[in-house]
């Protein structure tokens, strides 16, 4: 980077910082992408004079509620509700919605600030936003949560809307959590539209939206690996997590004849050297979706299996891996482990899963490596074919949404190679993820004026 346009990242970054103290997930986020995009932006003066950049980290709106409920035993509890409508240059702001009790402005600001570019890249006409609560579904019976969602709902309904926003589910936010989001939408505003994605099968949910992140990640996974000839086929491969994104990205891993080694959740791994097969991984599906346990009950049942507990995956030897669960869940030592073990391949599942310094060492050592806004999109890429089939009023078979996907997934990774080959042939598929989806933001925005 020249001194010029090192100067531009610097100085934009220390007003960014100024402007929104302690959010330092944001900061993290946009410094990525800033550093990417800077030397395009400065080679373009209108992108500098119009402030495109600076109005990009500016979210259009922040809505930021109580959300008071009850819960079993009668007493009551006050909850944060926010969603954050960032950028709507591409299309109605779309975007999940996490409940967790790390939920905080910053976490849903770098959420939504990704979310833009990674729903650029899809090509579909979805702008970016994010939203969530910092209350945490486990531990609590389905009729609490039930109670959450409908007050929780209660004030979202003035914000959105199938032509305004459109939330989706993230950690926390599954199919039950939507169901009870989705009935309290219809009856406080007497319309049954596509608000919301992720909807039971029945009710205008689309076919492999479940599915859609995790597959879509080993779509990406498998053009990375075509790149040096390479395929799933007989490669070991570590995943962090054992919720949605995790479930599917295990299961499209080892359809694609690889071995699945590990999963976690925020208590610890199960190491299982044989690798998990099909029973198994049913197993898994219900533990986690349906009696909501946790992933060390995997070892009472699998007992050549290990379980560490407070651990991360990391240091397990593998071919690939496919972090899954959360941000700055692979740190620098973590990445130094992956290396030593032999991995030479990491395509993120989750957002923003590994550290700059992280993501530095596997770039050091011209590791294959998708950052999540990339090789997840085909989470929110199926999100826009549901609003897509709810518009047209019709249902899509799995076959012809999987070919969406897969397509989707191809045409993001052709992005990346075109923006992010470097000098040398090594792909940089942040910068090629980054510059892709900024361009297309860039331009409609220059277009709608200063708004
Ligand atoms: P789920 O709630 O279904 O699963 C999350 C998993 O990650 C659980 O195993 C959870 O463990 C673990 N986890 C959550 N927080 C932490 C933490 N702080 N430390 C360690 N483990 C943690 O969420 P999803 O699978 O939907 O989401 C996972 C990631 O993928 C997130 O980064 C999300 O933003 C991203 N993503 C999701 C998409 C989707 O379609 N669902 C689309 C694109 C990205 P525990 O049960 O202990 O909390």
């Amino acid at each position: 980077m020249d001194k010029f346009t090192q100067n531009y990242v610097d100085r934009f970054m220390d007003e960014l910082i100024a402007r929104n103290p302690g959010e330092k997930e944001f900061h993290q986020a946009v410094r990525e992408v800033v550093e990417s995009v800077a030397p395009y932006v400065t080679s373009y003066p209108h992108l500098m004079d119009l402030k495109i950049l600076e109005r990009m980290v500016e979210p259009e709106r922040v809505i930021m509620f109580r959300v008071p409920w009850t819960d079993d035993k009668g007493e009551i509890h006050i909850n944060r509700g926010y969603r954050v409508q960032m950028n709507s240059a591409l299309g109605p702001y779309k975007g999940g919605i996490r409940f967790h009790a790390s939920v905080n402005l910053s976490i849903l600001k770098f959420l939504a600030f990704e979310q833009t570019f990674k729903n650029s890249l899809t090509t579909l006409p979805m702008g970016g936003g994010k939203g969530g609560s910092d209350f945490s579904p486990r531990g609590k019976s389905d009729a609490e949560v039930m109670r959450f969602c409908q007050s929780f709902m209660t004030e979202l309904q003035r914000h959105i809307g199938a032509d305004t926003d459109v939330p989706a589910g993230d950690i926390g936010v599954g199919g039950r959590e939507i169901g009870f989001l989705f009935g309290q939408y219809k009856r406080l505003r007497d319309e049954f539209t596509g608000t919301l994605t992720g909807k039971g099968l029945g009710w205008g949910g689309s076919l492999l939206r479940t599915e859609a992140t995790g597959y879509g990640v080993c779509y990406f996974a498998q053009e990375m690996l075509a790149t040096r000839g390479e395929s799933f086929e007989g490669k070991t491969v570590v995943v962090s997590g054992s919720g949605n994104v995790a479930q599917y990205a295990a299961k499209k891993a080892m359809a694609l004849g690889a071995k699945v080694v590990t999963l976690s959740d925020s208590d610890g791994f199960i190491y299982d050297p044989e690798g998990l097969d099909e029973e198994k991984h049913k197993y898994v599906l219900e533990l986690k979706n349906i009696r909501r346990g946790r992933i060390k009950e995997y070892v009472n049942k699998y007992p050549q299996a290990q379980y560490f507990p407070g651990e991360r995956p990391w240091r397990i030897p593998c071919d690939i891996a496919l972090p899954c669960a959360t941000q700055n869940e692979i740190e620098k030592a973590d990445a130094e482990n992956l290396v030593k073990g032999g991995c030479w391949c990491v395509v993120e599942g989750a957002n923003m899963p590994s550290t700059p310094e992280a993501i530095a060492i596997f770039q050091s050592h011209k590791m294959l490596y998708s950052p999540g806004k990339a090789s997840n999109a085909g989470g929110v890429a199926t999100s826009g074919l549901e609003m897509t089939q709810n518009s047209i009023r019709q249902k899509w078979t799995s076959e012809e949404v999987d070919q969406h996907l897969h397509r989707i997934m191809s045409d993001i990774h052709a992005a990346c190679i075109k923006y992010g080959t470097e000098e040398d042939g090594y792909i940089n598929y942040v910068k090629g993820a980054n510059l892709a989806g900024f361009i297309k933001v860039a331009n409609a925005m220059v277009d709608q004026g200063l708004v």
